[in-house]
């Protein structure tokens, strides 16, 4: 581990403060863009696709820090566990494969940072836990060695304006805060992965730690 504050142009141009985790979203981005993100300062990168994620880790500095944020297929978890440079899996959706990637992790001897993802707005068709149903399955989640719990995820529902999405993040918080309030034997709620482009502002208001940025990141400085 570093422990010089890292460079980061990106944080300063947008004017987030330097707590908060930038997530650069590279998803059909080209090297070339990718390259002109890093010289920016930036270390952390994110991938949806299994494929697309190792594909960039082999041809990329390999001091970057992958996350992964798409909905984990089934049978590509090993892929991502066997990642040397995998820093955190945002998007864990199910007891199921919570179950899977710990156990994929107790082969290779690894504890895997996680993310619980949490529909938290109860759009049918994203993935993630439905708030009561994660507050059912805490108990069989904090039991998972190989898995390391460090908080929630979510992904909000697109709108024009950012406020309409407040109540969103709010809401993750309060999950949070909730969680918090029992003991657990490993479960920890110190992150809040929430904010994309057009909400991270309100996102980091609301408590966010990581906000995961694509198109702000590539667009043209005046253009965004
Ligand atoms: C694409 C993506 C982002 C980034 O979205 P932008 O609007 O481009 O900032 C963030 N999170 C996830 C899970 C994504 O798939």
């Amino acid at each position: 581990m570093q422990h010089i504050e890292e460079q980061n142009d990106i944080k300063k141009e947008l004017g987030i403060d330097p707590q908060v985790k930038i997530v650069g979203v590279t998803k059909n981005r080209s090297f070339e863009e990718i390259g002109r993100i890093l010289e920016r300062g930036q270390k952390d990168l994110g991938e949806n696709r299994v494929q697309e994620l190792m594909a960039k880790a082999e041809h990329l500095p390999q001091w970057v820090s992958w996350h992964f944020i798409g909905h984990l297929q089934r049978n590509k978890e090993k892929y991502v566990v066997r990642m040397p440079q995998l820093a955190l899996i945002h998007s864990v959706d199910s007891l199921r494969l919570a179950r899977k990637i710990s156990q994929e992790a107790s082969r290779v001897q690894r504890v895997i940072p996680v993310l619980l993802q949490v529909n938290i707005a109860r759009e049918d068709r994203k993935y993630g836990f439905a708030p009561a149903a994660l507050l059912r399955e805490l108990d069989e989640l904090d039991k998972l060695e190989n898995i390391d719990i460090r908080g929630l995820m979510t992904m909000a529902p697109l709108q024009q304006d950012p406020e309409e999405v407040r109540p969103f993040f709010a809401g993750l918080r309060g999950l949070a805060g909730e969680i918090k309030k029992k003991q657990w034997k490993r479960l920890k709620m110190e992150e809040l992965s929430m904010g994309m482009s057009q909400d991270f502002k309100v996102a980091i208001e609301e408590g966010a730690t990581i906000i995961r940025l694509g198109r702000i990141l590539f667009s043209n400085k005046e253009g965004a």
